[in-house]
Order: C-alpha cells, then structure tokens, then sequence
C-alpha cells in the first residue's frame, strides 16, 4: 500500500506550477502552492481560475466544480505553509544553484517522511536528492505543458530513489488522470532524449539541402502522424533552447552523435530562435 497523498505542496507559481495546481485541484487534491513574491502567487491563482473559466464556457466543468477546485488551493508567499503536504513539487524557475537552494531548504523544513519531487526538465534528479537527508523520498515529476491538457507525467527515479516513493508518486499520477512512466535517471529522460536529438536530425537535412523546410515539416506530418513538423516545433520552443539541450546531451554522454547542427548554431547566433523572436526557420 503506497502512502496517500490528500495536500500537495507546490514551490512556484508559473507556468507549470499553477498547471500542476489546477491539475491537482480537480482531482480533489488540496493544493499549497507557493512563490516569492504575492504579485507572482495571485498571477498563478488568476491563470488557474482564467482556465477552469475556459473549461467551464466549453461545458467540460460545471460551475461548482470550479468553485470547489479553487478552493482547494492556497496560494501563500511561506514554506511554512508546506508544512500540511505529503509531497511538495519544486516547480521554480530552472537554474541549478537555486533549485539546490530550495531543496536543502524543504529538507530542512519538512517532516521526514513527505516526499520531495522536482519538476526540473534538465537537473539530474540523482544529483538534487543528494543535497538532502531523504535521497530514497526525492524523485523526479516531468509534467509537460499545458499541464491540465498533456496527459503524460515522466516519473524519474534517482539513483536512490525507494520504491515506496515511486509506487506514491505514480498513484499521484494516476489519480490526476495522467499516465505515467517509469524512467531511470539520465539527461533528457525519455522524451526529450528522443524528440530533440530528432529535431536536430531536422536541421542537417535541411542544411544538406535535401528538401524545403515545409517538405521536411510535411514529410513528419504526414509519414510519421506527428500532430507538428520538427522545424515548426523547434521554432515553438526556441531554437536557443534545442541547441542548449543538445550542448548538455554532448558534454555529459560524451558521444558526437549528439553534436549540434552547424545550421542550427548560425540561426542562434543570428537571433533566429522561433517565434518568440518573429523569426526561427519560419518568419511568423
Ligand atoms: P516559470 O518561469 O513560468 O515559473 C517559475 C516560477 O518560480 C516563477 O513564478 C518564480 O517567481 C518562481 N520562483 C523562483 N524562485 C523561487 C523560490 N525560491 N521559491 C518559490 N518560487 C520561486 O517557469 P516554468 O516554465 O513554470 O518552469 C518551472 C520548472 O518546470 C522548470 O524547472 C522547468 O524546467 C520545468 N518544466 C517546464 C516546462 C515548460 O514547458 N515550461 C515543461 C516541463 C518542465
């Protein structure tokens, strides 16, 4: 019988900390979730409530449903609060340092059998659990955005990760109606171990020329059912970030296949990063 989680502590309130909130919340999950500043925590409870909006004017909720499920969670600006919670998520911005910071700061705060995850997409998860004295209670949550539409949680297991820690985090998955996987601890985890050293893969035939950026996009469309062509996905998430990624899949597995695209490095180092900057492989 794994432990049974009733509150779940939440550590920002961003783009993924208030989609976890609301996913948690609908569940009938009570929900502490925390930031810095009171501006950052109302920002996050206003993007939860303008969300269960869209799903109510869709009919995908009812009224009290939405009620309810906002009353579920406390936004504060205290780790105090996250005294209440069985699981705390660390859902902060991602840089290294500060995720250590925070996570030496739970483990010294929380009582010794809540379970720590981290929502990092790029920290090894070995190496965060083992700032603290509970590594067998730390473990990897990988949500993916929008949170309340993706149903996929990675589960990832540090090296000294217990199973009683895995077997509570994904029920948890479960009973927010996700589906989780199970993945061992290494750069990437699965998902975007494979999708970005594809999207890479994108970029050299575009670079040898072997057909335009639409046929390349229409060719993944269409031969291989993916919803969006990689060039147009790189520009989505911002070829900066693809490239970074592929930096750190070099340096740590050591291995040239995952050396980047030249072309990819010349539209970074010319500004081209997507849409965010009007302009990637596409202008938008
Ligand atoms: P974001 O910038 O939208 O939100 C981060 C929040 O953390 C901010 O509101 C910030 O004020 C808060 N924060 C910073 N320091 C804090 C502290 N000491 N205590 C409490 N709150 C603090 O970032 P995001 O996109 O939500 O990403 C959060 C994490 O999720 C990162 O680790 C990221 O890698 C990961 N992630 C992001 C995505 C995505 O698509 N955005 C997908 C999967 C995983």
């Amino acid at each position: 019988m794994s432990q049974q989680i009733t509150t779940v502590g939440i550590i920002g309130a961003g783009t993924m900390g208030n989609g976890i909130a609301q996913a948690c919340a609908v569940s009938g999950i009570n929900v502490v979730m925390v930031d810095i500043t009171q501006p950052a925590v109302d920002k996050g409870l206003a993007a939860v409530a303008g969300s269960l909006d869209r799903l109510l004017k869709k009919d995908k909720i009812s009224a009290a449903d939405k009620d309810a499920a906002l009353a579920r969670i406390q936004g504060s600006t205290s780790y105090e609060d996250l005294k209440a919670a069985q699981l705390v998520i660390e859902a902060a911005t991602e840089n290294h340092e500060l995720k250590l910071k925070i996570i030496k700061q739970l483990d010294a705060l929380l009582a010794p059998e809540v379970i720590i995850a981290s929502n990092t997409s790029s920290i090894s998860i070995t190496q965060l659990a083992a700032v603290t004295a509970r590594a067998d209670r730390f473990i990897g949550m990988h949500f993916f955005n929008p949170v309340p539409m993706m149903a996929l949680v990675e589960i990832i297991r540090g090296l000294q990760t217990s199973d009683a820690t895995h077997d509570a985090v994904h029920a948890l998955a479960q009973a927010l109606g996700k589906t989780p996987i199970t993945v061992k601890n290494a750069p990437g985890f699965v998902v975007n171990r494979i999708l970005v050293p594809m999207i890479n893969e994108a970029f050299f035939v575009l670079a040898e020329g072997l057909a335009t950026p639409e046929d390349i996009d229409a060719g993944m469309k269409l031969g291989c059912n993916q919803p969006i062509g990689p060039l147009a996905l790189a520009d989505m998430i911002g070829l900066d970030v693809c490239l970074a990624v592929m930096e750190v899949y070099l340096k740590e597995f050591g291995d040239s296949k995952y050396r980047p695209c030249p072309l990819l490095k010349e539209m970074v180092a010319a500004g081209r990063l997507g849409r965010k900057t009007g302009r990637g492989v596409y202008a938008y």
